[in-house]
């Protein structure tokens, strides 16, 4: 007999395992569709202290098997699989991954976003070997040496500071003459002799042999161009959603992210709603991914018992 579920939620970072804990807990059948491991963007955060209840903040790891084990102790069951093909309309919704096939009555879209690259030569050939986009993940494998990071937001200047338990130098490269991240985190970098910032300051191109050793800067006020050793470099400048297979299924924005009733979370598809950070919003913050899953399962509940949702 083929296997339909109540809820099937694509992606398991907080607004994703958050929708399971909530549709679990209310007794539907639910399954997580996750492509690489729990956490998402937040698994790759060493340390997360603006998440309430963990005053000593918490590893981005730890916090993120904690949501899955609280998901599962609720009986989601959670399949790692990568979603290539939706089919949304009618009753019945079809899933389909590299792995296999999945069938629900609802949907909950929580795919989130991905790093932005920096499209500059040699960006492609050093990942791996010299460029990254996941301090926590390689921070540890510049111990004692240069790392440049680029960009002027939260996560770039938050990883920076992180980047200096590692690194003995470490700049931030950003376009503007201020970083735009959260005070105290910039007061935090800002007070690091370890950090240096090139304000006004653009990547050309990024240098090496087998691994990274250099990278091309230019200002973007004086146009002097100069070339600066280095080891590694690390990108945070922005996000992606993913929403690549939802192209011509789901409304987007510009930019790729997908609508949605700020109210209860629908799509103009029957049944199926967007949480966490692949919608648009000016905050993406792991306290409001957990609120999007929430909010999700509970419209995606009424739905089921026919009271609510009926689409935009
Ligand atoms: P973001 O807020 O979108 O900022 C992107 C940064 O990269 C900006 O400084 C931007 O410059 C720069 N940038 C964009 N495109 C560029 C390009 N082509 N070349 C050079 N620089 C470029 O991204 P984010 O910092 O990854 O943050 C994403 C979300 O997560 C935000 O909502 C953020 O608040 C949240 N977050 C929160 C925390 C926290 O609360 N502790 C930590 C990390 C992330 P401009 O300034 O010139 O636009």
């Amino acid at each position: 007999m083929r296997e339909v579920y109540d809820v099937l939620i694509i992606g398991g970072g907080p607004a994703g395992l958050t929708a399971a804990l909530y549709s679990g807990r209310a007794k539907l059948k639910t399954v997580v569709i996750e492509r690489l491991g729990p956490g998402g963007q937040m698994a790759t955060t060493e340390h997360v202290e603006n998440y309430p209840g963990f005053p000593a903040g918490m590893n981005g790891v730890d916090l993120s098997l904690r949501m899955l084990e609280q998901a599962e102790r609720f009986n989601a069951r959670v399949v790692y699989d990568e979603v290539e093909k939706v089919e949304l309309g009618g009753p019945i919704k079809a899933v389909h991954g590299s792995g296999g096939s999945y069938e629900a009555r609802t949907v909950i879209v929580a795919t989130g976003a991905s790093p932005r690259k920096l499209g500059v030569p040699g960006e492609d050939k050093f990942i791996g070997a010299g460029v990254s986009y996941c301090a926590t993940c390689d921070g540890a494998l510049y111990s004692g040496k240069r790392v440049v990071v680029v960009g002027g937001a939260d996560s770039a200047v938050e990883e920076a500071s992180f980047l200096t338990r590692f690194a003995e130098q470490v700049t931030i490269v950003h376009r503007r003459d201020a970083l735009r991240a959260t005070p105290i985190i910039v007061e935090r970098a800002l007070g690091n002799p370890k950090i240096t910032v090139m304000y006004d300051t653009v990547v050309e191109a990024i240098h090496g042999e087998r691994v990274v050793t250099s990278v091309t800067v230019r200002n973007v006020r004086s146009n002097a161009v100069e070339t600066i050793p280095i080891d590694g470099l690390f990108a945070y400048i922005g996000l992606i959603p993913n929403t690549r297979f939802l192209q011509e299924v789901l409304p987007m924005d510009q930019s790729g992210y997908l609508l949605a009733n700020e109210h209860d979370l629908s799509t103009t598809e029957v049944g199926v709603f967007v949480a966490g950070d692949v919608r648009p919003k000016a905050f993406r913050q792991v306290a409001t991914a957990v609120g999007d899953g929430a909010l999700a399962a509970s419209s995606a509940e009424r739905y089921l018992s026919g009271v609510a949702s009926h689409g935009r």
